[in-house]
């Protein structure tokens, strides 16, 4: 559809050198052909042209002291993307290969995933290419009060509500919401994943890799399978990998590999969970501490599986779950999959698939959950969150539980009804992407040009 392709080349010339940007992007755009056959209104309101377009970019220096008394200075952003649903809502992620595209293509994917959940959310995204690891606690709460110290002005519980990503977890969301109310003067619901002692919801930290579990489940259950008794590969070993493990086990399945950024933990008898979270929620070490305490385990360091596919897809599984970044699955790794019996992947992480191997999984019709769709679990009880501060209420981590199945099964009939009401029953992308962008286009049309 030329349409559509003029749409994306004046992308590319007008908002140069974002890749990770133009591939999510071209992603949504593609799913759309069908839509945009079907009803002219949304071509002639130039709702897509309008859609790539973010409503706000912040883009601000952070300078803050180290330990030694050395200047450092980092770039901040948010950008807040579309709020016809509601206020702006998606992490904020600390990690050196942060950049304009990649905040732009998280924020993207966000506007659709947050419209997916039916939920009152718009969305956005945020960050900085600051890395916390090796940093003290006190160089990190520093950081934190210089990022907050500009982007406070930016944000509120009914504006824009940020969150945790990579490298933003319970103790950044602390250090962020305590600089907040210092300069503010107000304790209210301005981000979420907070600590449950001051506003926090159960079951939020959960949330993520338990949804990923429940769409893998949902997909599963429409072909008459389940994961009971089946292996599991899961990569990655933070927030996501940790919570989509510790569901897996609840669902009597049997996670098999975590991965970092140095190397891979193939654990035949089962990834224990307990030890996993001593190292990476505790200590913050590296995998080869796992190894050194389980040394029955392998430890594939990365050096064995440089550029050319990843360690822990070559393993064998009925199950996987891509739980770390962005394109750390390519077609390589999903033919490899594949050959070895995969049937189902469900993405924790967002757009951890190249486009080739989408198009792997898609043609093999195995079921395959998108980011967008899969990982919806974390936003969705962040709404949560915000409910629960809004009304300075408190559920019960059963009652968050509950609502974040009942949500997953929503999120993925939705995907999988809109899939079938374009002729292509099992393509949970196109679903995705067409229910998505009709509840967020529609609410444009209806709120007229702003
Ligand atoms: P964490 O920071 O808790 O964990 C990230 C994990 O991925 C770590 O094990 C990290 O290894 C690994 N990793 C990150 N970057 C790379 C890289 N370039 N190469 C290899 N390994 C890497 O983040 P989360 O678990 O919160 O996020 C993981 C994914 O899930 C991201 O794509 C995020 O956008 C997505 N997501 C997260 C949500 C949430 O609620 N937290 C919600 C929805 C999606 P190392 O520690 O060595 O860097």
């Amino acid at each position: 559809m030329p349409y559509v392709k003029n749409v994306f080349a004046y992308l590319k010339r007008t908002s140069p050198a974002q890749s990770e940007f133009y591939q999510a992007a071209e992603e949504v755009l593609h799913s759309l052909r069908p839509l945009m056959e079907r009803y002219p209104r949304y071509r002639q309101y130039k709702i897509i042209e309008q859609i790539v377009e973010p409503e706000r970019q912040i883009l601000f220096r952070v300078a803050w002291m180290d330990d030694r008394g050395e200047v450092q200075v980092n770039k901040g952003y948010r950008i807040e993307f579309n709020s016809a649903l509601g206020p702006y809502k998606g992490g904020l992620r600390f990690h050196p290969s942060v950049n304009a595209g990649v905040i732009k293509f998280l924020g993207f994917e966000q506007i659709f995933k947050n419209a997916l959940t039916g939920l009152p959310i718009g969305g956005g995204k945020g960050g900085s290419d600051f890395d916390p690891k090796g940093r003290s606690d006190a160089e990190v709460m520093r950081f934190c009060q210089a990022f907050m110290a500009e982007l406070y002005r930016h944000i509120g519980p009914n504006t824009d509500v940020p969150a945790g990503d990579i490298g933003v977890g319970a103790r950044e969301i602390g250090y962020l919401f305590g600089k907040y109310k210092k300069i503010t003067n107000r304790f209210e619901g301005v981000l979420t994943g907070k600590s449950l002692l001051w506003g926090g919801s159960l079951g939020r930290k959960e949330a993520t890799g338990y949804g990923a579990v429940y769409f893998a489940e949902n997909m599963l259950r429409a072909r008459g399978q389940t994961l009971e008794g089946k292996r599991c590969t899961v990569s990655g070993s933070g927030n996501v990998a940790i919570y989509t493990i510790e569901k897996l086990y609840h669902k009597g399945a049997i996670p098999v590999t975590v991965s970092d950024s140095r190397g891979t933990i193939y654990d035949e008898e089962g990834i224990d969970l307990v030890l996993l979270k001593e190292i990476k929620e505790k200590r913050r070490e590296s995998l080869t501490e796992y190894h050194k305490a389980r040394p029955s385990a392998k430890y594939i360091p990365l050096s064995e599986y440089p550029e050319d596919g990843a360690a822990v897809w070559s393993i064998p599984c009925f199950a996987a779950f891509p739980s770390a970044t962005q394109n750390e699955l390519n077609q390589k790794d999903a033919k490899t999959l594949l050959a070895n019996g995969c049937e189902c992947i469900s993405e924790g992480a967002n757009m951890p698939s190249t486009p080739e191997a989408v198009d792997t999984f898609l043609a093999a019709k195995i079921c395959y959950g998108p980011g967008k769709a899969a990982n919806a679990g974390g936003v969705a009880c962040s709404q949560l969150e915000m409910a629960q501060n809004a009304s300075m209420r408190s559920w019960s981590l059963e009652e968050v539980d509950n609502k974040l199945e009942q949500i997953m099964q929503s999120v993925h009939d939705t995907a999988s009804s809109t899939a079938e009401e374009f002729g292509e029953p099992t393509n949970l992308v196109l679903g995705a992407n067409i229910a998505g962008f009709r509840r967020v286009a529609d609410a444009m049309i209806e709120q007229g040009l702003v």
